[in-house]
């Protein structure tokens, strides 16, 4: 199933597609797209929605070469132009040889760059955007065949990043890095809820990137992640390593707060494989290699699951984690895990981090009416809190709601209808959420 382009990456999705193509060249992607059907672009299929879904043809891009190198640094800027269909751990493999780093992961290196930036996906860490948020700029092919470069500065580019495949097919992502940094992963487990809810400014701020896991009905938060910069920072910015102090003081806050070392590897959902997941136990590597939660040659997660996330404003952080906390006998029954993260703001049209931002994550067992069931009212508590759902995950709000969550909303659908005036990207609920 997993190597099947007619189903989504978890199976609860048949495409409606009725043809694809791969595109090899610039030319064969500009006569598939200037042809008179639907066109769409597809990434690795992680999307657990109908976002990425067509009535004609799904154009892949993993045989696509425009005759230049598939990584390309500026030496000046450290930004890499990237072919768009890369997925993030072949991307942060070939940076790391020419000694840049990718600022941020998702948790899985498995998802394509073009797909997962155009549904606003995201890693954790105070200081991390989600992984649009480090785009600055874009080529892509539109409904007209023409290929157009836009950069940040030119007034389209904030609508264009986080587009959900709407405007055309993105053939390369530009993106800022860094110097290649190192990551250690410490776990701890037993996190007291009392002592997350008190501290968790102080908990989310002490590593580069903080996970904490939950099945919402237990008395502690059963494993919380750090990932910190071997260097010692603790955000982005600081560029002045400490020595070391940082990182034992992010692990040592939690075990002062009632939370124990982890007892060997661990894996996020209960009973699965650890071998699964990123090297743990304070081992330094390569940052690609420890922010993500799953090793590239491993499944992710476990496959047999469907996945929801609401991203909250952070100042309604404890109010939102109280609400579900309340909802927990409700939910934990269907879950598998939770998750906590939180994102830096950014100023994209689409994104749902308009700014800093407690995520909300659910990975739900493969029972899509009971999920529906429960997101109606995890959304009931969640989106009066300014919650939006996850673009590329399940969620109940009618495209109006959805729509209406977003200030530039209006902007965004101009900017469709001008680049794509006869509806050629839309599919799936794009349909309902674009007006013609
Ligand atoms: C196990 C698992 C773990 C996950 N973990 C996270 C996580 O940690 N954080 C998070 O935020 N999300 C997470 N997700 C969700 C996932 O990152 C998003 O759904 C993401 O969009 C997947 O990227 P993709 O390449 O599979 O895109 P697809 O699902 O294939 O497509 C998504 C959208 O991108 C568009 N698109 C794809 N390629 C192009 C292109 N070349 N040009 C224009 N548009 C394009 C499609 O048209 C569609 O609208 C996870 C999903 C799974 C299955």
């Amino acid at each position: 199933m997993r190597n099947d382009v007619s189903v989504n990456w978890a199976g609860n999705l048949t495409y409606s597609a009725s043809a694809v193509a791969r595109p090899g060249t610039p030319d064969e992607l500009a006569e598939i797209i200037g042809g008179s059907g639907r066109v769409k672009a597809l990434g690795s299929r992680h999307s657990f929605c109908d976002v990425a879904d067509t009535t004609g043809t799904h154009v892949l891009l993993d045989a696509y070469d425009d005759g230049r190198p598939a990584v390309v640094v500026d030496p000046v800027t450290g930004v890499a132009s990237l072919r768009a269909g890369l997925l993030y751990g072949q991307a942060g493999d070939a940076l790391l040889e020419q000694g840049r780093a990718l600022r941020t992961m998702a948790s899985l290196p498995h998802i394509s760059l073009a797909g997962a930036v155009a549904t606003a996906t995201h890693g954790s860490g105070d200081t991390n955007g989600c992984l649009a948020s480090d785009v600055v700029g874009l080529e892509l092919v539109t409904a007209d065949g023409a290929s157009r470069t836009l950069r940040r500065g030119d007034a389209d580019f904030p609508g264009a990043v986080v587009a959900l495949g709407a405007l055309g097919v993105v053939t390369r992502v530009e993106t800022a890095t860094d110097p290649a940094f190192e990551v250690r992963q410490d776990v701890v487990v037993d996190l007291p809820w009392d002592a997350l809810l008190a501290e968790l400014d102080t908990i989310t701020g002490s590593a580069y990137s903080v996970s904490a896991f939950t099945r919402w009905g237990e008395d502690s938060v059963s494993q919380v992640w750090l990932k910190s910069r071997a260097d010692g920072s603790s955000s982005r910015d600081t560029g002045s390593g400490d020595g070391g102090q940082a990182r034992r003081s992010a692990r040592d806050l939690l075990l002062g707060l009632g939370a124990r070392d982890a007892p060997g590897p661990m894996h996020p959902l209960a009973g699965e494989d650890p071998a699964a997941s990123t090297v743990q136990g304070g081992v330094p590597g390569p940052a690609h290699q420890r922010l993500p939660h799953f090793r590239a040659e491993h499944t992710p997660s476990t496959g047999a699951e469907l996945q929801s996330e609401y991203l909250v404003p952070r100042e309604h952080a404890a109010e939102a984690i109280r609400a579900v906390r309340g909802l927990g006998r409700t939910v934990a029954p269907l879950l598998l895990a939770g998750e906590i993260r939180t994102v830096a703001g950014d100023d994209l049209w689409l994104s749902p981090f308009d700014g800093d931002t407690l995520a909300l994550h659910f990975t739900w067992r493969p029972d899509i009416d009971a999920v529906r069931t429960v997101l109606r009212d995890l959304e009931a508590a969640l989106l009066p809190l300014g919650a939006r759902p996850h673009w590329g995950k399940i969620f109940v709000a009618t495209p109006g709601e959805v729509a209406a969550m977003f200030p530039r909303f209006a902007d965004f659908a101009a900017l469709a209808n001008r680049l794509d005036p006869r509806g050629k990207f839309r599919g799936g609920y794009l349909d309902d959420i674009l007006p013609a």
